[in-house]
């Protein structure tokens, strides 16, 4: 096995393995001899770790609790990179590296080569099929799992990701993927990307004639539970949730208006528990039409359950809305869990659990509470950076793009002024310490040179930048602050180095995992590790986790 150091801005992390390292006779006697037929990912899009212990006397035995009793249960696993969005948590979950090494730093971040701001997945290539946007896991620079798992079997290994959103579905399973399929919430069916085919299979086709989304149609989301249930919760009826599908902040919420199933209606059905239900409905088409682990060469599923996050950002984690989507959430996977036992069974498959970020409480709760918490318009930060420059170098057009936490210079700017672009990274960072709610303003010049002191601030700030895509300052807010505009001004969201962020459930379950709750410190970015190391396959090239060693009973 080769195995190297990397030495990247100051800090060295393990590099181990990569793509058919191992010799292939022998990577798929190791992938066959324990009797995995099945690796199954599930991630709930924004489930924080505290979820599943706030709501734990609300679910049934065969959902969460099947995998915190059958299986290992970490609790007290976070994500070691500072920029906790989705791109980057799909691409740490089975590469078990971090955005500074994976290149997904952000959902979308400014691209200097096209001098456009990006999706992680955004590519001019490929379209969509049968139709909507093109996508791509291109920009994603090391492998799977999946990939590994695929080079150890001859290429014998299937495996496809699904989600709601495109993200969640292409990064996870990555580059060598069979296929990644998502929501056209344009179109309410699923598609894919010509990336991946050029048209869809039958079974997929077929899928779509269904119009299952359109049941749904015209009907209301109501409480699953009893009113008194909900008192662990803020009121239900208050200013700073946001509204849904053209109703209010409150139960009920009716979704679909007018005579007939339309784009608006597809976009309000991405932010209803159905939407889960409905990926489970594709999930197990896609287990029994692309046989998933019907034979003794493992393949790899990934389901991304989206509308968790959707309802979160739009209620907010001590909603009521969250609190119900939750425990159906519990429900619909005890479902997954039942298909995958009677398709392939849980005995010989490998699952795991996670999700791929937290999130904040919505500030004007958190001040409620007294605590220190504040929405801080990127407009007063640009300002106060543009002022700043100004002054001291003379006026002009300094910015080239901004992205979440990251600040991106005009490079010609700086060039036509001859000016020292460390210098001009300085004054800036500066000028943006004084708005109120900044904890930190890094620089590219600072985190390139690895001269910063170790903290774990900093050493998160590291693992979430990416030399070649990162901006020229990284800006950290302080807890519970986060940025929005000046019209975004409801509810809350995620995307900092803070523990209610980072902190994830990571949960595994199958033959070869000891169960229990364990304390230790874990990550997501140990998923992958593990997963290679029951398998006896090469981990994937970008690994910084670690093998869950102490739930391995082999
Ligand atoms: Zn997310």
């Amino acid at each position: 096995m080769l195995v190297a150091a990397l030495v990247l801005a100051g800090t060295v992390l393990p590099w181990v393995g990569g793509l058919g390292t191992a010799s292939c006779a022998a990577a798929q006697n190791r992938a066959n001899a324990p009797g995995y037929r099945l690796v199954v990912g599930i991630v709930v899009d924004q489930l924080r770790a505290d979820y599943l212990e706030r709501f734990d006397d609300l679910f049934g035995e065969k959902g969460f609790r099947r995998l915190k009793t059958k299986g290992a249960y970490f609790a007290n696993a976070h994500y070691g990179h500072a920029c906790t969005y989705t791109g980057p948590g799909h691409a740490v979950i089975l590469t078990g590296s971090t955005a500074a090494i994976t290149g997904i730093i952000g959902n979308k971040w400014y691209d200097r080569q096209s001098g456009k701001v990006i999706e992680s997945i955004t590519d001019e290539t490929t379209t969509g099929v049968p139709e909507g946007k093109g996508a791509s896991p291109r920009r994603l620079l090391v492998s799977t799992l999946a990939d590994e798992l695929k080079a150890a079997t001859g290429g014998q290994a299937k495996s496809i990701g699904i989600s709601l959103k495109n993200r969640g579905a292409i990064l996870p399973v990555g580059r060598t993927a069979d296929a990644a399929y998502w929501f056209d919430d344009k179109r309410g069916q699923m598609q894919t990307s010509t990336y991946y085919m050029k048209e869809l299979p039958a079974w997929v086709a077929a899928f779509n004639a269904r119009r299952i989304p359109d049941q749904w149609f015209g009907k209301t989301w109501e409480k699953l539970l009893p009113e008194a249930v909900y008192a662990r919760c803020t009121a239900d009826d208050v200013p700073y949730e946001g509204r849904f599908a053209g109703g209010g902040p409150a139960f009920p919420h009716q979704v679909g208006r007018g005579d007939k199933p339309n784009a608006r209606f597809y976009d309000d059905f991405t932010m209803t528990p159905w939407a889960n239900d409905f990926l489970v409905e594709f999930a197990t088409a896609a287990i029994e039409n692309e046989r998933l682990g019907a034979d003794d060469i493992p393949d790899v599923l990934t389901i991304s359950f989206s509308a968790n996050d959707l309802v979160g950002h739009a209620f907010g984690p001590n909603s009521h809305e969250v609190l119900d989507i939750t425990v159906r959430t519990d429900q619909t996977l005890a479902r997954l869990l039942d298909v995958i036992d009677a398709k392939v069974g849980l005995d010989r498959t490998l699952v795991f659990l996670t999700a791929d970020h937290g999130v904040s409480p919505v500030p004007e709760y958190a001040q409620q509470q007294r605590l220190h918490s504040r929405r801080i318009p990127f407009e007063q930060v640009a300002v106060a950076m543009k002022r700043a420059l100004d002054a001291k170098f003379g006026a002009g057009q300094w910015f080239a793009g901004f992205s979440a936490e990251s600040v991106y210079f005009d490079l010609a700017t700086i060039a036509e002024k001859k000016l020292e672009r460390a210098e001009v990274e300085r004054v800036a960072a500066e000028a943006a310490l004084t708005v109120e709610g900044i904890a930190a303003a890094f620089t590219r010049t600072q985190l390139l040179s690895g001269g910063l002191p170790r903290t774990p601030l900093t050493e998160r700030v590291q693992m979430a930048f990416h030399p070649q895509r990162s901006g020229d300052v990284f800006l950290v807010p302080e807890p519970f602050c986060f940025f929005g505009s000046e019209e975004y001004t409801t509810a809350t969201t995620h995307g900092t180095p803070y523990a209610y962020d980072t902190h994830v459930p990571v949960m595994l379950m199958g033959r070869g995992i000891r169960p229990g709750t364990y304390w230790a410190e874990a990550s997501p970015s140990d998923i992958a590790p593990t997963l290679a190391a029951l398998l006896g396959i090469t981990p994937p090239n970008g690994t910084v986790g670690r093998p869950l060693q102490e739930a391995l009973s082999r």
